[in-house]
């Protein structure tokens, strides 16, 4: 075996056939199964190692970064100054707690995302054993013979081979964002690695033409494998959400310091203990904060992470969760994403004459018949053929399985493509006429071949026969242009007539068929390559096939679904203007009564702001060039709109990134287009953004309901101690108490709202404006109404209780299990299980939904606040005191009054999404 990656020559100045030696590797073959075999015990899988990115002891310090804990770390130390080592003890150990749940939080979430990405795998075009395989890039070694192709991940690093027209997409590695022209040639030992043409490295992406190349490092040997530092994906928790709580709570803090500070030096002057007033102004700092609150947006946003992978959607960008939630426009893709993808050939237009192919899917079985109109029959009727196969019939479905690069594979009676379904609709319809693949390709074996590209709309193949033949097929509008001839029922050349086939293209788009053209060209005999320029003109006409792509049932419910919660869908399509208007009829896409569509070349020639009108009007745009998508969505953008758009291929990678939400293709998109993307469909369907459009705004619902929860009780303890610290009272709840309650309670019963299942109204409800504060003006008045009435029931039972036992302790204690009895049904009235409680009693309707882990944490909850007063640590700890069974008893009574605040407070700001009330 050659050694390889330590060496003495560089490989960019070595010839073709010395980097195949240096590998024992051969260009028509690639390598054995053995080669292979053995060559992973060498190098080991071709896979870069994840790097962590920050360690995890920074990680868990950067916990304590925060505002809040500073405060806490500073009164801890006050305290232990003071003398009060437990006081400062057990406010250290609940930052700790704290600090643990928080890091464990986030490692769970990232290692969720990062799995989530790990699932979808980069698959690479391998040549082994003389064999075209599909595998896993990581299954490369060195010494593999790789293709390339526009909108490949480079897999490894290569020596190119071969390169047509390749263009590869370095900024990755280099910097630099041009493409850069790819060749083959050696180039001198000293080139600099950005100017190394016959190369392709890792990392790197394909924008244009194809290539093959020879695997000359893989992994950790490649130059991303060398800097792979700075390179690893680092996942980043953050979001515009999480961003604008970090803002809030700084802003909060600011507010609470000068408020504690101005609590602190009033107590003073009025001549109180500086110990009793520090003591109130710790309490005031930490009451008013939400210590729970970033770890539930964590927690939820991850969940909604999850639930969205289930439904088939992969998230790779976390703030793609949150602009779900608020998307008003969606623009999707035709072909695979809305229909089903599962071609068949219909009808057929050669010679002048139309074709019926019968039949279904991709099984060879089925006829091909005429269609003739008699005088007094409408419909047509089908003839056999009496003397054998047409010949403009027969050329027609030749250039159809021969400019092709799909195969049929059958499996028992099932027969699939491996390939562009298209093609295979193509190569079944030539298999109906007994013309089979293999038969027409030992024939006339092809010598080269330009690919289909939706920038160009048409693919090209030479062949060799007695004489060299160019076949060409695409879009009418692609082909027709570069016609002169066409082939007459005889098979005879006669010159081009274009409208009994624009008549025929006609009558096949109206009945939803995509309609694919076919032309040839005789070329020199000594030619054995393509190029554009070749079919600019002078191609002969050989006809049209016509082939149904249904709407996928799914995606028909879905766009009813996306109308009612009204989120605009817009198809986007490289097809024919007149099929794509069917297809979203049947679909039911139009907002009005008829679809209003137009074509990419209309858009071409508006200005800024009629295209910008015309994008929000339109329901249909078709022809439309990769390129135009960007104009699209800046369009709609700048109309206010938030967009969601598909895409698949290479240049659909800028309209990606700037849309909202991005959303790539799993199974059929190109890896530039999946790196571009925040989103990716593992099954292509429109179903699916649905789908993740409603746990979006689940999540968002989520995280209002946690905020509703938790803010009242800050709310009410802040207002309880600046009351009574201001009337020089006793404090009702002490610093230490105040973190039991906001980190520990608040977190066991907070936590369950993250779970909330979707309701049935999230998708009956117009999208969220997405200028809308977090907290609304409703929200705020429901915080407000319930922190007031906490501050009453804390403030209350204190003072009875004080008065009643003269023991501040016990005061303390029952005024805390108070507070958190009136919290039990506080939370059942935001959550749907309170809500399907309500239900079962008016109706007796068994409806109950997440009711385990919100149950779970109401026990735990319970379970800790007696542990909380009942247990002698504890009341050392937090300075508790054992209630007795009567006083119980009035800690539970608030729960009562509690019902009629829970639902005015419904009242003023409705939990759940309301069904019913659609746009
Ligand atoms: P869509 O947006 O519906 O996926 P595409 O961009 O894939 O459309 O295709 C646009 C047009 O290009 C099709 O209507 C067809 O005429 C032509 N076309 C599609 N696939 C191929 C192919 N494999 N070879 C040649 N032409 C094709
Ligand atoms: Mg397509």
């Amino acid at each position: 075996m050659a050694q390889t990656q330590t060496k003495s020559f560089f490989w960019h100045e070595l010839s073709n056939q010395e980097a195949i030696k240096k590998f024992n590797s051969n260009l028509e073959k690639g390598l054995t199964a053995e080669a292979v075999a053995s060559r992973y015990e060498t190098y080991g899988w071709n896979q870069l190692p994840s790097h962590p990115g920050k360690p995890g002891w920074l990680k868990f310090l950067l916990q304590f970064h925060q505002p809040l804990l500073y405060i806490l770390l500073l009164a801890g130390g006050v305290k232990a100054f003071l003398g009060s080592w437990t006081n400062a003890a057990v406010i250290w150990g609940v930052m700790l707690i704290n600090a643990v749940i928080g890091y464990v939080q986030e490692a769970k979430a990232e290692g969720a995302i990062a799995s989530l990405a790990k699932a979808v795998t980069t698959e690479t075009t391998v040549l082994r054993g003389g064999q075209l395989l599909q595998v896993p890039s990581q299954d490369l070694v060195p010494g593999d013979i790789v293709l390339l192709a526009s909108g490949d991940k480079v897999p490894a690093d290569l020596r190119l081979l071969k390169a047509r027209s390749l263009q590869v997409d370095e900024s990755a590695l280099t910097g630099e964002s041009v493409p850069v022209e790819k060749t083959i040639q050696p180039l001198p030992p000293e080139t600099p690695l950005a100017e190394r043409t016959n190369m392709a490295y890792a990392g790197s992406f394909v924008t244009f033409g194809q290539g093959t190349g020879i695997v000359i490092a893989t992994a950790d040997a490649t130059e991303v494998g060398q800097i792979s530092q700075s390179m690893a994906r680092r996942i980043n928790l953050s979001t515009p959400l999480t961003r604008k709580f970090a803002k809030f709570s700084r802003l909060l803090l600011y507010v609470i310091l000068t408020l504690a500070s101005l609590t602190f030096a009033i107590g003073l002057g009025q001549g109180e203990s500086w110990v009793y007033m520090f003591e109130a102004a710790v309490a005031l700092a930490v009451s008013a904060i939400p210590e729970g609150l970033p770890a539930v947006v964590t927690i939820t946003l991850a969940i909604g992470v999850n639930r969205m992978a289930r439904r088939h959607a992969i998230i790779r960008k976390l703030p793609a969760v949150e602009a779900l939630g608020s998307a008003t426009v969606v623009c999707s893709d035709k072909t695979g994403t809305l229909t089903e993808n599962q071609m068949t050939v219909q009808t057929i237009y050669a010679g002048g004459q139309l074709y019926r192919a019968s039949g279904s899917g991709y099984s060879p079985k089925g006829e091909i018949s005429r269609l003739v109109h008699s005088g007094s029959n409408p419909d047509a009727i089908e003839q056999p053929f009496e003397d054998g196969l047409p010949p403009a019939l027969e050329e027609c479905l030749i250039a159809g399985a021969l400019c092709n690069d799909a195969q049929l594979k059958q499996d028992g009676e099932h027969w699939s493509v491996v390939g562009d379904p298209t093609e295979g609709a193509l190569l079944t319809a030539a298999a109906k006429a007994d013309l089979s693949q293999s038969g027409l390709v030992a024939a006339r074996p092809r010598l080269d071949s330009i690919p289909f590209e939706s920038q160009y709309q048409y693919m090209a193949t030479l062949h060799d026969t007695e004489y060299r033949v160019v076949y060409v097929k695409g879009s009418v509008e692609a082909l027709l242009s570069r016609c002169t001839q066409m082939v007459d029922s005889q098979g005879q050349e006669i010159p081009l007539a274009r409208s009994p086939i624009e008549q025929a293209v006609e009558a096949m788009t109206a009945g939803a068929l995509r309609v694919l053209a076919f032309a040839k060209k005789a070329v020199a005999a000594h030619q054995h390559s393509l190029d554009h320029s070749d079919i600019a003109t002078g191609l002969v006409f050989l006809g049209l096939q016509g082939m149904i792509d249904p709407p996928r049932p799914e995606a028909i419910a879905a766009v009813h679904a996306c109308r009612t919660a009204g989120i605009q869908v817009k198809m986007i399509t490289g097809d024919h203007i007149a099929t794509a208007q069917v297809i979203a009829q049947r679909m039911d896409i139009p907002k009005a009564e008829r679809v209003l569509a137009f074509e990419g070349r209309q858009l071409a020639q508006m200005d800024d702001g009629q295209l910008a009108q015309a994008i929000e009007a339109g329901d249909v745009f078709a022809r439309v060039a990769p390129a135009q998508k960007l104009r699209l969505v800046e369009a709609l953008q700048s109309k206010g709109e938030v967009v969601a758009m598909t895409g698949d291929g290479v240049n659909d990678a800028p309209a990606l990134k700037q849309a909202d939400i991005g959303i790539a293709m799993g199974k059929g998109g190109t890896e530039v287009a999946r790196e571009a993307a925040d989103m990716l469909l593992t099954d292509d369907n429109f179903a699916s953004i649905a789908a993740a459009v409603e746990e979006g705004r689940t999540v968002y619902q989520n995280l209002r309901k946690a905020i509703a929860f938790l803010l009242p009780v800050n709310g009410g303890e802040s207002m309880t101690i600046l009351i009574s610290a201001l009337l020089a009272r006793d404090l009702p709840i002490l610093s230490l108490q105040v973190l039991w309650l906001n980190m520990i309670n608040s977190l066991t019963m907070t936590v369950p709202l993250a779970f909330e299942p979707k309701s049935k109204g999230t998708m009956q409800q117009p999208p969220r404006n997405p200028s809308e504060p977090l907290v609304t003006r409703k929200l705020l008045h429901r915080i407000l109404a319930v922190s007031v009435f906490n501050w009453i029931l804390i403030f209350g039972i204190f003072e009875w209780a004080k008065t009643t036992t003269g023991d501040v302790a016990v005061a303390r204690t029952m005024a805390i299990q108070a507070l958190v009895a009136a919290r039990i049904i506080y939370l059942l009235s935001i959550s749907q299980l309170g809500m399907s409680l309500l239900n079962y009693i008016r109706r007796r309707s068994p409806a109950v939904t997440n009711a385990p882990i919100l149950i779970v944490g109401i026990v735990a909850a319970i379970i800790l606040q007696i542990v909380f007063s009942q247990w002698s640590v504890m009341n050392t700890l937090f300075e508790t005191a054992p209630l007795t069974g009567n006083q119980w008893l009035v800690c539970l009574l608030p729960m009562v009054l509690m019902v009629p605040m829970a639902m005015l407070a419904n009242a003023i700001d409705p939990p759940q999404a309301k069904a019913g009330r659609a746009r």
